[in-house]
């Protein structure tokens, strides 16, 4: 351990690695790099968010059975949200990095590469590369830029430095090339990890948390939209996206201070079967409805899909067809591809049976993703029985989850009295008074001639579209309809 003078305040900053060349003085900011000859200032770095990350410099723990302390700190935005990377000390003196986005975490440390790393503008993600004699596929590429710093650091970072990165996976093995450095990209491996697994300790608990970031982090608390103002349930710290459901606006809620990205336009009313906020009880466990969205493919087939939220289960969505229910949760450990169109999941089979592209027609509520109106994927679904796993890709992320049926019975008895609003693609065919609209046209059409030609007949016109519009009307505003 080294020790030098702050050259801003004076305090003491600790080097505890040796690998490590610039530090953030805990007291004025000031970023100090660990120079041969001296000890130089480099201006004030920038203060980190106060976020919902339960890590904090001096939290420890236990990673592949060799104690770890974390010893630095970069927050690194992209476009769609924000993470952590805490630079981690092995009691053995390696380092490694426990990277933290919104509670998913991984821990990766450096590894040589026997072969040559592929270029950042060749990573597409879902297509397969050899990396050390193993195939992995390409999960995210994403280019992000370093906000703020704190502790330790094994390289010169401040604001305005810049890093590309591509995620890749193998079953449940993780790999990240970073592509900062122009002339030596470096290759990370490791797992993803829960903090129970790394038996941490020092985490900051629950109070200190709610302390610096305000809120509890995974509760379902209300946010005020800031483009209108009307509260909606979000989930500090885990979900970063909310469409407010009163005025459509797409707001950040990544970082602590919710940010509008784009305002709302007027949105046609849109009934689901289940509505935002709905309670469910599913296998013994509390579930809400934070946020649901519309979606059609090419052929114009239109289904529901619904975020549920369960505080001790985490995500659950439920997919709503014409014809079917399905239940639905995001794989963290994938299948592998082989020829001849098949995902192989640990020794079962599953065999391609549709492509086709999605897009979100109508979405409200929050998401754990940067999700809007107009966001499109290209989806691959397997089938193995009735149990299906589908590939979502973008063109920087790859998802995969897996889904089976559920009796609309089921959805019943999870949901009570929860199950409201209109059958699934009642808004496609309109309300019962656009029906009433089209025959008064017909009829009216039809009586047009004879209209201009004679007499008062347009009162017997008049009183038959009544007839038609009133009790279509009456119809519709007992399922409450819009106007
Ligand atoms: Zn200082
Ligand atoms: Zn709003």
């Amino acid at each position: 351990m080294q020790t030098v003078s702050c050259p801003g305040c004076g305090a003491p900053i600790q080097f505890l690695s040796t690998a490590s060349v610039l530090a953030v003085c805990g007291y004025c900011k000031s970023t100090v790099i660990k120079d041969v000859a001296s000890v130089k200032d480099l201006g004030k770095m920038a203060e980190v968010l106060e976020d919902y990350s339960p890590i904090q410099i001096g939290t420890s723990g236990v990673f592949a059975a060799t104690a770890f302390t974390v010893i630095g700190r970069i927050q690194l935005r992209y476009p769609e949200g924000m993470w952590n990377e805490w630079y981690a000390l092995f009691a053995d003196g390696k380092t490694a990095w426990l990277s933290d986005a919104s509670g998913q975490y991984t821990f990766t440390t450096e590894v040589v590469s026997t072969t040559a790393l592929p270029a950042f503008n060749t990573m597409v993600p879902a297509r397969s590369y050899l990396i050390n004699g193993q195939r992995y596929m390409a999960a995210d590429v994403r280019t992000a830029n370093c906000i703020a710093g704190q502790g330790e650091l094994p390289f010169q970072v401040g604001q305005g430095w810049q890093t590309h990165t591509a995620d890749l996976r193998a079953g449940g093995n993780f790999i990240t090339l970073d592509y900062s450095e122009p002339e030596h990209t470096r290759l990370y491996a490791g797992q993803a990890v829960t903090l129970e697994g790394l038996q941490c300790q020092l985490l900051r608990d629950e109070e200190q948390i709610q302390t610096s970031a305000g809120k509890f982090k995974g509760k379902v608390s209300a946010l005020s939209c800031p483009a209108c103002g009307s509260s909606t349930p979000v989930l500090p710290g885990v979900t970063n996206t909310l469409i407010c459901p009163a005025c459509h606006a797409q707001v950040d809620i990544s970082g602590p201070t919710a940010q509008v990205l784009a305002v709302g336009s007027s949105v046609a009313q849109v009934y689901t079967t289940l509505t935002l906020g709905a309670a469910a009880t599913i296998s013994g466990r509390a579930y809400q409805i934070i946020g649901l969205m519309r979606l059609c493919d090419n052929q114009n087939t239109v289904w529901t899909e619904y975020l549920l939220h369960s505080p001790r289960a985490g995500f659950l969505w439920l997919v709503e067809t014409d014809q079917e229910w399905y239940r639905a949760s995001v794989m963290d450990e994938w299948p592998t591809l082989t020829q001849g169109d098949t995902a192989m999941l640990g020794s079962t089979a599953f065999q391609k049976h549709v492509h086709y592209p999605a897009k979100v027609i109508y979405a409200i509520g929050a998401f754990n993703w940067r999700v809007g109106v107009g966001y499109q994927t290209d989806n691959i679904e397997f089938q193995n029985g009735s149990t299906i796993l589908a590939a979502e890709m973008t063109g920087t992320e790859l998802t995969w989850s897996q889904s089976t049926p559920v009796s609309a019975d089921q959805i019943s008895a999870w949901f009570g009295n929860g199950v409201q609003g209109g059958k699934q693609g009642q808004d496609q065919i309109g309300p019962l008074k656009n029906v009433a609209y089209k025959w008064m046209a017909i009829i009216a059409l039809l009586n047009f001639i004879p209209f201009l030609a004679t007499d008062d007949s347009w009162i017997i016109i008049a009183i038959g579209c009544a007839a038609l519009y009133y009790p279509a009307k009456y119809l519709d505003d007992l399922q409450g309809g819009d106007s």
